[in-house]
C-alpha cells in the first residue's frame, strides 16, 4: 500500500528571480498492492516530478510519501525495501549501458543485492529474466545498441525484474516507441503484472496508453491532482474540464451523450501560475470563485469513487452531470 500525502512541494529555484517554483502541492494518493495507478497529464504538469519522489530520487519538503505505512526515507534505508522498488524510464536508448553487455546490464541488481551465488546460478537466473520478457538467453551476449527500441526497453523491464521487486515506477515507458510497438510493450507489462503480482505507477502524457493498463487514472494539471477516478469512469464521466478537454483530443473516442467543453490556450508557467482555480484561464466555465479560491478535490455527488477539484463540478452547473451510479 503506497500512499502520497499533500502537499508534497518539490522546491526548485526559478531563473534570476530565484523563486520558488511548486512542482507538486496537493497530490494526495494510495495504490492498493497488485493495482496500476496512471498519472496523466502534459508536459511540465508535475507527473515525473510525483514519479521520483515516490521512488526517493526527490525528497518532499513537506508531505510524506509512505511505503507499506512506513516513511519511505526510513523505508529505503533498508535495502530490502529498496530492491523491491524499481523505475522503469522513458528513453531506453539512455539508461543502458551501451559498453555493457546485456548479461551484465540485468546481473547487475542481481550482484548489488546477492540474489544468485555463483556464475552457473547468475547466468541461469539472466536467462529467466531475459526469457520472461519475451528476449532469448542466446540475446545476453549482445550489446543495447544491436536491439531495436521495443527489444531495448524489454531489456530496461528485465533488469528492473531482476531484484524480484513488487512495485515498479513506470516513468513514460512506451513514449519513445512506435505505436504497434507500444502496444506489445504495454501487454508484456499487463502479463508480468498478472505473473508477478506487480503494482505500478504509470506516467503518460498519453490517456489512450493508460487506459490499456490502469486500474486507476489520476489527471495532473500545474503540479496538482485534478481528478482521480477509476479507468474505466474517467472515460465514460469524465467530469473535470481539464480531463475532457485530453479526451477530446483521443480520435475516435466516443463521448455519447456528453457535451464537449472547448478548451483553448496554452499552460501557464508554473512559475507564476494563476490564482485560485490553475485551470481558470483556459477554463470555459470559470467565474469569480475560480478566479480567487482553489477547489479542493472531493467526490462528486453520485460518484463516490471519483475525486474532481472544480467548483463547477462541486455546484453542479457543468454542462452534463454524470448519471446516478456512475462510478464504476
Ligand atoms: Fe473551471 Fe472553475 Fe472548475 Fe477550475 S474550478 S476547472 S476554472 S470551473
Amino acid at each position: 500500500h503506497f500512499d502520497v500525502s499533500r502537499p508534497l512541494l518539490q522546491r526548485l529555484l526559478a531563473g534570476e528571480g530565484k523563486r520558488t517554483l511548486k512542482a507538486v502541492d496537493g497530490v494526495s494518493f494510495d495504490i492498493p498492492k497488485g493495482t496500476t495507478l496512471s498519472l496523466v497529464g502534459e508536459s511540465g504538469c508535475g507527473k515525473s516530478t510525483v514519479a521520483r519522489l515516490v521512488v526517493g530520487l526527490y525528497r518532499p519538503t513537506r508531505g510524506r510519501v509512505l511505503f507499506e505505512g512506513i516513511e519511505l526515507e526510513t523505508a529505503r534505508a533498508n535495502a530490502e525495501t529498496r530492491r523491491r522498488m524499481q523505475m522503469i524510464f522513458q528513453d531506453p536508448y539512455a539508461s543502458l549501458n551501451p559498453r555493457w553487455r546485456v548479461r551484465d546490464i540485468v546481473a547487475e541488481p542481481l550482484r548489488a543485492f546477492g540474489l544468485a551465488e555463483g556464475a552457473a546460478a547468475l547466468r541461469d537466473r539472466v536467462g529467466q529474466l531475459l526469457t520472461q520478457v519475451g528476449l532469448s538467453p542466446l540475446d545476453g551476449e549482445k550489446y543495447p545498441h544491436e536491439f531495436s527500441g521495443g527489444q531495448r526497453q524489454r531489456i530496461s523491464i528485465a533488469r528492473a525484474l531482476s531484484s524480484n521487486p513488487d512495485f515498479l515506477v513506470c516513468d513514460e515507458p512506451t513514449s519513445a516507441l512506435d505505436v504497434s510497438v507500444q502496444a506489445q510493450i504495454l501487454n508484456l507489462m499487463k502479463d508480468l503484472q498478472q505473473r508477478l503480482g506487480l503494482t505500478y505507477l504509470f506516467i503518460s502524457h498519453n490517456l489512450a496508453v493508460v487506459r490499456q493498463v490502469s486500474d486507476r487514472i489520476g489527471v495532473m494539471y500545474l503540479g496538482r491532482l485534478v481528478e482521480l477516478a477509476p479507468a474505466e469512469t474517467l472515460f465514460t464521466a469524465p467530469r473535470h474540464p481539464y480531463t475532457r478537454a485530453l479526451m477530446e483530443a483521443i480520435p475516435d473516442l466516443e463521448m455519447t451523450g456528453r457535451k464537449r467543453i472547448p478548451v483553448g490556450g496554452e499552460v501557464p508557467s508554473p512559475i507564476d501560475p494563476p490564482s485560485g482555480c490553475p485551470f481558470h484561464p483556459r477554463c470555459p466555465l470559470a467565474d469569480a470563485r475560480c478566479r480567487a479560491e482553489m477547489p479542493a478535490l472531493r467526490p462528486p455527488e453520485a460518484q463516490p469513487a471519483t475525486m474532481v477539484a472544480c467548483h463547477a463540478v462541486e455546484e453542479r452547473r457543468d454542462p452534463a452531470p454524470a448519471p446516478a451510479g456512475a462510478d464504476q
